[in-house]
């Protein structure tokens, strides 16, 4: 059985949203990023982008109840299924998904865990470059875009992300250790959890990530 409904839970720079862009578009599944739905409310000025820009520029987790909704709001009942990536990373992010499954008679298929030493996740980031008008990601040393600084996919000018400035990273990793680290033991209570070693090549990740999704 091939899965439909997984999480992918792992550190900022982990290269969570670089599989899940390659792997939903091959199985047909939806992509469903809570920092790509924040960024898009941001740059769309709406009032929920106006409340949650500060928490994003700061490094800090968006209030639970905002980001619940958002996220809830584009699941819709698509029948599909979806790859969960940035969410959820609080513990009442994981309640409040596992009570939404429970009502709609589903249940998560499986919790996938990027595991990248701290080190290699600065190194990463430091060199990250977006785009900021359709989201693709880039790293100037290990994945480059064809032209300098402009995004192969829409060619708009590729940009650092303002939490991705060096004081912003510790602070988002110190995040991260405090507060999403706890669902890894909560996944493996529940015998969801599958661990990949990220720290290597993006073909050997992707080919773990095709016979975990197989
Ligand atoms: P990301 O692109 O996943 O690294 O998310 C960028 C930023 O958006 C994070 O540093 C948080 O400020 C915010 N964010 C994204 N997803 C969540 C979430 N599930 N809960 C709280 N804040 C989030």
């Amino acid at each position: 059985m091939s899965l439909k409904r997984v999480i992918f839970l792992g550190p900022p720079g982990a290269g969570k949203g670089t599989h899940a862009v390659g792997l939903a578009k091959d199985l047909g599944i939806a992509h469903l990023s809570t920092g790509d739905m924040l960024r898009a409310a941001v740059k769309a000025g709406t009032p929920l982008g106006q409340e949650a820009k500060g928490y994003m520029e700061a490094g800090k987790l968006v209030p639970d109840a905002l980001i619940i909704d958002l996220l809830f709001e584009s699941m819709g009942d698509d029948d599909r299924g979806w790859i969960l990536d940035g969410f959820p990373r609080t513990v009442p992010q994981a309640e409040a998904l596992g009570e939404r499954l429970a009502s709609e008679g589903q249940e998560l298929d499986g919790v996938i865990l990027f595991e990248v030493p701290d080190k290699v996740l600065i190194e990463r980031i430091s060199s990250r470059l977006s785009c900021p008008s359709c989201g693709a990601v880039y790293n100037r040393l290990t994945q480059p875009p064809e032209k300098e600084g402009i995004c192969d996919r829409c060619g708009a000018q590729l940009v650092t992300r303002k939490d991705d400035a060096p004081e912003a990273v510790s602070h988002r990793l110190e995040v991260y250790k405090e507060q999403t680290a706890p669902l890894i033991a909560w996944y493996a209570d529940q015998g969801k959890l599958i661990r990949v070693d990220a720290n290597r090549e993006i073909g050997a990740i992707r080919q773990d990530l095709d016979r975990i999704f197989a």
